[in-house]
């Protein structure tokens, strides 16, 4: 389905141009532009194999990972079934108050290396587990204590710049460009 200038305005819009379902900042010019930095399409909140209609009621803008792992399912459920999984939250919550915002280039790159690399090995996966059962604390800690946030970015950084090098880029703007169409999260 392709949509024109109008529509996919009046989509991108409606959530003033975040993913419904992650919240990501999206770049309307990247519509499509799998890859690309905010790169979106247009989501059918009930999926056109389900009665969906080109509406705009049923149109939403959403990020090529959400969208993806969506699949076929209906906003609402795909919405319930990430509730309960905390790596759906999106942010590195620590890495997020070090930084001061979740869109820093160095927490992109640990997201990346949280979704690609962590999840789906077993002792990555209870790392995972683990890191988001406890760091909503030291989160907020970091945030009431602002030297504190300076201290943690260094080995933040490093790390992000470890995970950059492992997947051979030294472009902040990375990490999707490498990775191949059907990939993203396609569990
Ligand atoms: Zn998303």
């Amino acid at each position: 389905m392709s949509y024109d200038n109008e529509t996919l305005e009046a989509v991108f819009a409606k959530t003033t141009g975040t993913c419904r379902y992650c919240g990501k900042q999206l770049s309307f010019s990247n519509y499509g532009a799998q890859g690309r930095r905010g790169a979106w399409v247009v989501d059918h909140a009930n999926p056109v194999s389900r009665g969906g209609t080109d509406y705009l009621r049923n149109l939403w803008p959403a990020c090529i990972t959400c969208n993806l792992e969506k699949g076929d399912r209906p906003a609402q459920s795909y919405l319930r079934s990430t509730e309960s999984r905390p790596a759906a939250t999106g942010d590195c919550l620590v890495a997020t108050a070090a930084f001061g915002t979740p869109w820093a280039p160095e927490i992109e790159s640990l997201r990346w290396f949280r979704d690609h690399v962590l999840v789906g090995r077993r002792v990555g996966m209870a790392a995972v587990s683990l890191y988001y059962a406890t760091s909503p604390e030291p989160a907020r800690w970091i945030t009431n204590h602002s030297g504190l946030a300076v201290i943690i970015r260094a080995p933040l950084r490093v790390i992000s710049r470890v995970v950059r090098k492992m997947i051979g880029d030294s472009d902040a703007t990375f990490p999707n460009k490498f990775i191949a169409p059907g990939t993203l999260r396609g569990r």
